[in-house]
C-alpha cells in the first residue's frame, strides 16, 4: 500500500497515474458533443449503488474505466459552448496546472509553518486584488471557499465593527436590534449569514430593485432613516455588484454616499462583476466598488478559475481580527510579535488549500488582461443576444445586460393565460436538460417563470445561442401543443 503514498519514491507512479487521468479527460473534452448526456438521478444511481467500496479494484485503469461510467460520461461540461446555466465558468489551463501542482504538494494555508511561501503568493494576490478595486493602504484580506463564506465573514466584520460604543447594546441580546440592507435580488447568501450571525429573521430588510434590477437608493435612503428613527443598529448595507439572476450592478457611488452619511459598513458582493476588476472595457461599470469596507470577489465565477477560488476584501486589515482566536499547538499570540505570517489569524476556516496558486499562474501567464479580454468577451456576447431577443418576437427579454446574464421567456402569439406560458417555459427548460443538447437556467420575475442564459464561455457564438433559442421554442410549443390536445 506505500506504493500509493506520494514521496520520494513514488514519484513515477505519481506521473503515470495522473498522466493517465489526464489522458481520459482530455479525451472526453475533445469528443463531447453536448453539454450533457440528459442522464436522470434515478438511471444513475443504482450504477453508484452498485459498489462496494470495501473491494478496491487495486488499479488506477480499473478505476478510471469505472469512473468513466458513474461520472465522466454523464458529468455536466461547463466548458461546452451550449452549457449556459449557472455562474459557472470554462477553466484556464494555468489554473489547472496550479490545481494540479497545489493538491501534490498540498500546502495548508493556516500558518506559515505549513505553506511559506504560499502565505506569500496569496498575501500577494489580495493585495493586487485590493489594489485593483482601490481599497487603499490598509487593505487586506484572505483567499475563502466560494462568496458565500465571503459574505458571512465581511458581515461578521460589520457586526462587530457596528457594536462597541452604542448606548443601551447590551451584547448578543441586542443583535435583533441590527439591520442588513440588501436589494432583493441579493444573494440568498445575506440572509443565512444573518441567521448564522445570530441576528434573526427580521435582520435583513430588502430593498426594493427597479425595471433594470438595480437598488433603488431612494427606498435606501428611507429605511437607513426609519431604521434610525426607531432606534435599531444599521449593520451594512450590501450592494450586489452583478446579481446572480441579472448580473445587474447596483449604483455603487450613491450607495456609497449614503453608507458616509449613515456611518454605515458598505459590503458590496462582487462574486459575478468582480471579473470587471481585470476587464479592459468595461471596469467603469464598478466604478465606487473602491468606497467600500468589505467586498466578496469569486474568482472561480469570472476569472475562469477552478472551483474554489474566492477571496474576502476588506479596506481596514485591522478589522479582520473579529476572526482572530489563538490556539497553543497552531498560532500562539507570541507569533504576531515575532511577525510570522498565520493566514488562519484572518480567517474562518483553518486548513485551507492553497487556492490562490491557481490565479498565481493564470496572471504568469496570461496576465490580468488575458482574463479581462475574455470576461469583456462574454459581456459583449450578451449584448448580441440581447439583440437577438429584442428582436425575436417569441421572447420577452427582461432588461439589458450589465454582465453577461439574459432573463428571457418564450411568449407564444396565441396564448394569454400566464400560467399557461409559465408551464411551457417551464417544460422547455427540463426538455432542454432531458436532450442534453444545451443546458439553461430558470429564474423567477415577480410571480412569473423565465429562462436564463449566463454567458460565461467566450466559445458561445450568436450561432449557438440562435440555435438554443430554436430549441427552446421547439419545446414550448410542442409542450403547449399537447396541452392544447389534451384540453379539447
Ligand atoms: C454565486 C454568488 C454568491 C455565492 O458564491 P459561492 O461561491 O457560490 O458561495 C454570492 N453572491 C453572489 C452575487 C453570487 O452570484
Amino acid at each position: 500500500m506505500r506504493s500509493h503514498l506520494l514521496n520520494d519514491t513514488t514519484a513515477e507512479h505519481y506521473r503515470r497515474s495522473v498522466t493517465e487521468g489526464i489522458e481520459r479527460v482530455a479525451a472526453k473534452l475533445a469528443t463531447t458533443s453536448r453539454p450533457f448526456t440528459g442522464i436522470t438521478a434515478d438511471a444513475l444511481s443504482p450504477r453508484i449503488d452498485e459498489i462496494d467500496l470495501d473491494q478496491p479494484l487495486q488499479d488506477t485503469a480499473a478505476a478510471l474505466d469505472e469512473l468513466e461510467d458513474v461520472y465522466l460520461r454523464d458529468a455536466v461540461y461547463f466548458h461546452h459552448p451550449r452549457y449556459l446555466a449557472h455562474l459557472n465558468c470554462p477553466v484556464v489551463i494555468p489554473a489547472v496546472l496550479g490545481e494540479a501542482i497545489l493538491s501534490a504538494v498540498n500546502s495548508s494555508l493556516d500558518t506559515w509553518d505549513q505553506s511559506a511561501g504560499g502565505t506569500l503568493i496569496e498575501r500577494k494576490l489580495i493585495d493586487w486584488t485590493a489594489g485593483r478595486i482601490g481599497l487603499g493602504e490598509n487593505a487586506d484580506g484572505v483567499f475563502t471557499s466560494g462568496g458565500t463564506q465571503s459574505n458571512l465573514q465581511a458581515l461578521l466584520l460589520a457586526r462587530e465593527e457596528a457594536k462597541p460604543g452604542r448606548e443601551g447594546w447590551e451584547g448578543p441580546a441586542s443583535f435583533g436590534t441590527m439591520r442588513i440592507f440588501a436589494s432583493e435580488a441579493s444573494h440568498f447568501s445575506v440572509k443565512k449569514s444573518a441567521e448564522l450571525l445570530g441576528l434573526g429573521q427580521d435582520a435583513v430588510v430588502s430593498i426594493p430593485v427597479g425595471a433594470d434590477q438595480r437598488m433603488q437608493t431612494v427606498a435606501l435612503a428611507r429605511e437607513l432613516e426609519r431604521c434610525e428613527q426607531d432606534g435599531l443598529v444599521p449593520m451594512a448595507v450590501v450592494a450586489t455588484a452583478g446579481t446572480t439572476d441579472f448580473g445587474s450592478i447596483d449604483p455603487l457611488p450613491e450607495i456609497a454616499e449614503l453608507c458616509a452619511q449613515y456611518g454605515v459598513w458598505m459590503h458590496v458582493d462582487a462574486a459575478y462583476g468582480c471579473g470587471l476588476l481585470a476587464s479592459v472595457k468595461y471596469r467603469g461599470r464598478i466604478d465606487g466598488i473602491e468606497r467600500a469596507d468589505s467586498v466578496t470577489v469569486d474568482y472561480h465565477k469570472s476569472f475562469f478559475q477552478p472551483v474554489s477560488s474566492s477571496a474576502v476584501l476588506v479596506r481596514d486589515a485591522a478589522t479582520l481580527r473579529h476572526a482572530t482566536y489563538h490556539a497553543e499547538y497552531l498560532n500562539p499570540r507570541r507569533t504576531i510579535q515575532e511577525r510570522i505570517p498565520n493566514q488562519v489569524d484572518k480567517s474562518l476556516q483553518t486548513t485551507r488549500r492553497f487556492d490562490a496558486l491557481k490565479l498565481w499562474m493564470t496572471l504568469r501567464v496570461m496576465g490580468a488582461d488575458g482574463i479581462g479580454q475574455l470576461f469583456d468577451e462574454v459581456c459583449d456576447l450578451a449584448v448580441e443576444g440581447w439583440k437577438l431577443l429584442a428582436a425575436d418576437p417569441r421572447f420577452d427579454v427582461v432588461v439589458e445586460p450589465a454582465l453577461s446574464t439574459l432573463v428571457f421567456r418564450y411568449i407564444p402569439a396565441d396564448v394569454t393565460d400566464p400560467a399557461e406560458i409559465d408551464r411551457a417555459n417551464l417544460h422547455a427548460r427540463k426538455a432542454l436538460f432531458a436532450s442534453g443538447d444545451a443546458v439553461v437556467a430558470g429564474t423567477k420575475v415577480g410571480a412569473r417563470h423565465y429562462l436564463k442564459f449566463t454567458l460565461l464561455n467566450p466559445e458561445t457564438t450568436t450561432d449557438d445561442m440562435t440555435a438554443v433559442l430554436d430549441l427552446i421554442a421547439g419545446h414550448a410549443e410542442q409542450y403547449l401543443g399537447e396541452s392544447f390536445d389534451r384540453a379539447s
